[in-house]
C-alpha cells in the first residue's frame, strides 16, 4: 500500500502555501510537523479533496486519487482540525449520522459504532450529549468518526489540540493502536505527540519540506 504525493503546489492568490511537495507514504504513522502557516492543513485538505491543488499529483497504489474520486473517499478517514459538534446530539447519534454520510447501511453502522466506541473508550458514553463531553472525549469521538469505515489512509489534523498531558498520552496510545495496518498522517506542532509513535517525521516550513527523517535522527539534529 502506497500513497505518493508528487510535486504538489498550491497558492492562495499571491500566497504560496505549498511548493513542490513530494512524499511517499507506506503503512505506519507519519508526523507532519511545522509552525503555523507551514502548509500542513493545506496539504491535508488537498489529500481529502477539500482544497484543489494547482499542480502535481497524488496516487494511491499507482492510481490518481482524484480520478478514483468516491472510491478513494471510501478508504479515507479524516479528522479535521476544527469541527463543530452539535451539542444536543448524543455520541451515538453523531456517529450514526457520520456512518450514514459514509454510505454505511444501518446494520453496518451499528456494528462499527459499537466496536469503534469501545476502541476509543467511549462505549459507556454514547447516550450522553456531546455538549457534556470533555475536550478529550470530543477529540476521541472525532477520531472515532474518522475510523468508522476502517480507512486505509487516515488523516488527523492536530488531534491533541487543547488537551492536557494525560489526554495527549491517551490519544497517542490510541493512534498507535489503530495505525498498524494504515497509512496515518498526523499534523501537529507538538513533537512529543509523534516522536514515540511516528516512523518518520516530516518537517514542513513555508510550504516546503525541510526533511523527512526517523524521530531519532531528528532528535540528534535538534
Ligand atoms: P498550517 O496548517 O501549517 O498552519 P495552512 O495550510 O493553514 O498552514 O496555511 C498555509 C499558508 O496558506 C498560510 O500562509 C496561510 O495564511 C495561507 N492560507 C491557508 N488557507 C488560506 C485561504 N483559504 N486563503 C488564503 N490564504 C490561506
Ligand atoms: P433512529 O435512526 O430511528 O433514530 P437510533 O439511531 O436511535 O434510531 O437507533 C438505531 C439502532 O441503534 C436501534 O436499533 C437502537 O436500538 C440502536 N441504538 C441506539 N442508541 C444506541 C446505543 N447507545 N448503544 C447501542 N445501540 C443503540
Amino acid at each position: 500500500m502506497k500513497l505518493e504525493i508528487q510535486n504538489l503546489s498550491k497558492s492562495y492568490g499571491e500566497k504560496k502555501a505549498l511548493s513542490h511537495v513530494s512524499l511517499t507514504l507506506t503503512p505506519g504513522v507519519y508526523g507532519l510537523l511545522g509552525p503555523n502557516g507551514a502548509g500542513k492543513s493545506t496539504l491535508m485538505n488537498i489529500i481529502t479533496d477539500n482544497v484543489r491543488l494547482d499542480s502535481g499529483e497524488i496516487c494511491f497504489n499507482g492510481e490518481s486519487i482524484f480520478k478514483m474520486g468516491k472510491r478513494f473517499r471510501k478508504i479515507l478517514g479524516y479528522m479535521p482540525q476544527q469541527q463543530e459538534l452539535y451539542p444536543s446530539f448524543t455520541g451515538w447519534r453523531f456517529l450514526n449520522y457520520m456512518a450514514a454520510l459514509k454510505g454505511m447501511t444501518k446494520e453496518q453502522a451499528k456494528q462499527e459504532i459499537l466496536q469503534t466506541a469501545k476502541l476509543v473508550n467511549l462505549d459507556g458514553d454514547l447516550n450522553r450529549r456531546l455538549g457534556g463531553y470533555s475536550g478529550g472525549m470530543k477529540q476521541r469521538i472525532l477520531i472515532a468518526q474518522a475510523i468508522l469505515n476502517r480507512p486505509q489512509v487516515l488523516i488527523l489534523d492536530e488531534p491533541t489540540a487543547g488537551l492536557d498531558p494525560k489526554e495527549r498520552i491517551r490519544i497517542r496510545n490510541l493512534i498507535s493502536k489503530i495505525a498498524l495496518d494504515k497509512i496515518v498522517l498526523i499534523a501537529t506542532h507538538v513533537v512529543s505527540d509523534i516522536e514515540y509513535i511516528a516512523k518518520e517525521i516530516i518537517l514542513l516550513k513555508k510550504g516546503e519540506i525541510l526533511s523527512q527523517k526517523e524521530p531519532s535522527a531528528l532528535a540528534e539534529e535538534l
